[in-house]
């Protein structure tokens, strides 16, 4: 047992986690922050994060300015058989490796003296008016708030048995994805998202002239390439031309894929036995959006203020959940229900092209579409 009652204690130390603590800790709270792996280490993501999230960035301490990201402001989309279209991206992005980011808002963490505890895994979390009791694989605390940003799927998500695991296989469950680091040719400035039968591949730039090449496709196809992600990659995405120029010509940089598996894109409760849910533990927008991390950040902000007055005695525990849940579907339930009617024309052969050709000679439809999807400098 470890004596101290942190003021807040929040399970996994991803984007959500990190930023939240950061904020928290600015302010004087006792924050300890549990992840489960050692930094650095790499995430499935597809890297791409767009500029609405600058400013807030680099008041937490990341300097962006200083790392010369590479700087995307076009989006190409093509169909399995290769129609495609190019288009501005409204407000843009950066390219940077979740390895890179996700270290340096740990180490911004520690300087601001958020307790972070690694490869320390939550199993258990209790609840006991006034405190929780949060009990890890290491030693067990007490908080008085704890905070779920322990991303799309946890251990804990079966033992508060929520409803989104609860489900049968549907067409919004049970998806994997995969990335890699390549050394490619490929335009600086360009994010393309390359769609295949069931599934799309998202090309961006990160930092050091490495490129990120991530993809979502449902479990059906890698059972029905035999459980081998070269065999899927090689039968199925590549049937894309332009994917089979990226897995041919492109130098492989890790060893093996990072993959993950059971991705869901159910709606998800914000408060769960009075933890407060952040980042994908309370909805995960579909990649194809490019936006989860953008997400996972500005709850944090909302949070904080939340939380914040919780703390100080503005306001009461029950107020704060309500207000917490409110501000999250206002600024997040509209990008998720988009992203979900436009995941319907990826990963298919018929809807895609459709898609391509009905939007290509309207840019402003196309620039509409992509707005739905995102946010505004928060
Ligand atoms: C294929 C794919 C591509 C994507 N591409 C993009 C993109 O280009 N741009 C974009 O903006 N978004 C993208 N996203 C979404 C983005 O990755 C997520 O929205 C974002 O990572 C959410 O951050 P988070 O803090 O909620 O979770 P995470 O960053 O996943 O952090 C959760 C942390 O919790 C830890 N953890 C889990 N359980 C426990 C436990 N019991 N105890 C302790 N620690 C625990 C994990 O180890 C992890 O570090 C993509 C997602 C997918 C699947």
């Amino acid at each position: 047992m470890n004596n101290e009652i942190y003021d807040v204690a929040i399970v996994g130390g991803g984007l959500a986690g990190l930023a939240l603590s950061i904020q928290l800790a600015k302010a004087s709270y006792r924050v300890a922050v549990f992840e489960k792996e050692k930094y650095p280490f790499h995430k499935v993501c597809g890297e791409y994060i767009s500029f609405e999230n600058w400013n807030f960035l680099e008041e937490l301490g990341l300097p962006l300015s200083d790392w010369n990201l590479p700087s995307i402001k076009r989006l190409m989309i093509s169909a399995p058989n290769g129609d495609f279209l190019e288009s501005e991206l409204p407000l843009g992005g950066v390219g940077i490796s979740r390895y890179k980011i996700d270290t340096a808002l740990a180490n911004i963490a520690k300087t601001n003296g958020v307790s972070l505890f690694e490869q320390n895994k939550i199993t258990e979390i209790t609840f006991e008016k006034p405190v929780f009791t949060v009990q890890s694989t290491l030693f067990s605390c007490q908080a008085k708030m704890v905070c779920g940003c322990y991303g799309k799927r946890s251990n804990l998500d079966v033992k508060l048995e929520r409803d989104f695991i609860l489900k049968k296989n549907n067409k919004l469950n049970n998806y994997i994805g995969v990335k890699y680091h390549i050394k490619t040719s490929f335009p600086e400035n360009m994010i393309a998202l390359h769609n295949f039968k069931n599934g799309y591949c998202g090309i961006s730039q990160i930092e050091d002239n490495k490129f990120c090449l991530c993809y979502l496709t449902n479990a059906r196809n890698l059972q029905l390439s035999n459980n081998s992600i070269p065999e899927m990659e090689k039968n199925i995405l590549c049937k894309n031309p332009f994917l089979e120029e990226i897995f041919s010509s492109s130098e492989f940089l890790f060893e093996k894929p990072v993959v993950i598996s059971q991705i869901s894109f159910e709606k998800k409760t914000k408060t769960e036995n009075h933890i407060l849910m952040l980042g994908d533990a309370a909805g995960m927008i579909t990649p194809l959006c490019g936006n989860g991390m953008s997400m996972a950040w500005h709850a944090s902000k909302i949070a904080f203020k939340n939380i914040n007055a919780f703390l100080k005695g503005s306001i009461s525990r029950h107020e704060m959940e309500q207000e917490y849940a409110d501000e999250w579907n206002k600024h997040f339930g509209k990008r998720l229900s988009a992203g979900r009617l436009i995941q319907r024309f990826f990963g298919n052969q018929f809807f895609s092209s459709f898609l391509i050709r009905t939007v290509k000679p309207f840019p402003k439809l196309i620039t509409y579409l992509i707005r739905q999807t995102h946010g505004n400098p928060y």
